[in-house]
């Protein structure tokens, strides 16, 4: 998927700011942060979105939820408070079609928009 941009932000052809990386996951902060605190959770693989996951892609989707929360953690906002948005499609908000998790956080976080 050399056309996807989040593929190649894994593949380490265009630059990010990597906070984590395993075998499944790749995190870096989003480019136009909509809080102090602003990190996308991507799977390596490349999935479009939410509804092209299967059943296989369970543990991965509750990987990507615990790998939140370890972030969230190292970046000292686990006790204060985080939101977690994953936009599916166009409605949805979506506008890079490889699956991701928003991490969101630092500032009071009342209204989703
Ligand atoms: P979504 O609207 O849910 O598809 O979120 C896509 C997110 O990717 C947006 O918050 C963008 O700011 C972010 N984004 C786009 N390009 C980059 C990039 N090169 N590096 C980091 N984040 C990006």
């Amino acid at each position: 998927m050399s056309d996807c941009l989040f593929c190649r932000i894994v593949g380490g052809d265009l630059p990010s700011d990597k906070l984590f990386e395993d075998d499944l996951l790749f995190a870096f902060r989003d480019v136009q942060p909509m809080a102090p605190v602003h990190i996308l959770i991507v799977p390596k693989e490349h999935i479009a979105t939410l509804n092209d996951t299967t059943l296989d892609d369970q543990p991965l989707l509750g990987h990507m939820l615990m790998t939140a929360r370890d972030l969230a953690a190292d970046e000292g906002v686990g006790e204060s408070g985080y939101r977690l948005a994953l936009n599916c499609n166009q409605e949805g908000g979506q506008t890079v079609y490889h699956l991701h998790l928003h991490l969101l956080a630092g500032r009071q976080l009342t209204h989703l928009r």
